[in-house]
């Protein structure tokens, strides 16, 4: 985890508090600041130990080569715009079955083009889904999909993912569902684009770059 002392204010981190973390900081114990910010740490882990640990879970994931399953573009929100708009109650489905099986699911509103799925990194568990606000009902699939096979493997999560062949298939699943809704809707531009982007989500899991 990284730690950033800065106390000009000018921060824009959610959540940040200058004043508040520069009366942690000078009630901290320690006369260096080294020992004052291990210090904070230590407490800060007290407080916040889950989250923390979780934090390391996820760090660890990544420091072995995994990522969630693949950042990737929303074409066909251009034509139906977000799931809200287009499909409320098949999202709501959507919804509903992710909360059934312990999903959890998040929307993401940093602007930071975060979509994906995210295995546990502790085998056996449900993983978490991310979503961009406005999102269409396609993208909601695609990662429902992808949380369906990790469920369906017994949530191996990221050993699917270490699996190179398992990892394809996933994602040549999620996609075609996907195609197969573009091509219903009839938006051949839209096909276009998202057999591109299969190609790519699998020439990247192919060269190892996720
Ligand atoms: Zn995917």
């Amino acid at each position: 985890c990284e730690f950033a002392i800065r106390f000009d204010g000018k921060s824009t981190v959610e959540g940040y508090d200058p004043d508040a973390l520069r009366e942690q900081y000078d009630n901290a114990e320690g006369s260096t600041w080294k020992q004052k910010v291990n210090s904070m740490r230590r407490d800060q882990y007290k407080v916040n130990g889950e989250k923390i640990r979780a934090q390391k879970r996820a760090a660890y994931a990544r420091r072995k080569g995994y990522r969630m399953m693949h950042t990737y573009d929303d074409p066909i929100r251009e034509k139906l715009g977000s799931a809200e708009e287009s499909h409320p109650k098949k999202l709501a489905k959507i919804k509903k079955w992710l909360i059934d099986n312990g999903i959890k699911y998040r929307i993401d509103t940093s602007g930071r083009k975060i979509m994906g799925y995210m295995p546990n990194p502790r085998p056996g568990k449900p993983g978490e889904i991310v979503m961009e606000s406005g999102a269409s009902i396609s993208a909601w699939m695609h990662e429902r999909q992808h949380a369906l096979d990790d469920m369906n493997s017994g949530w191996k999560g990221f050993r699917n993912m270490a699996n190179i062949n398992k990892y394809i298939e996933f994602e040549s699943k999620a996609y075609d569902l996907e195609i197969d809704f573009a091509q219903k809707c009839g938006y051949d531009d839209i096909v276009k684009r998202l057999r591109k982007l299969k190609q790519e989500a699998i020439d990247q899991i192919t060269e190892g770059d996720v």
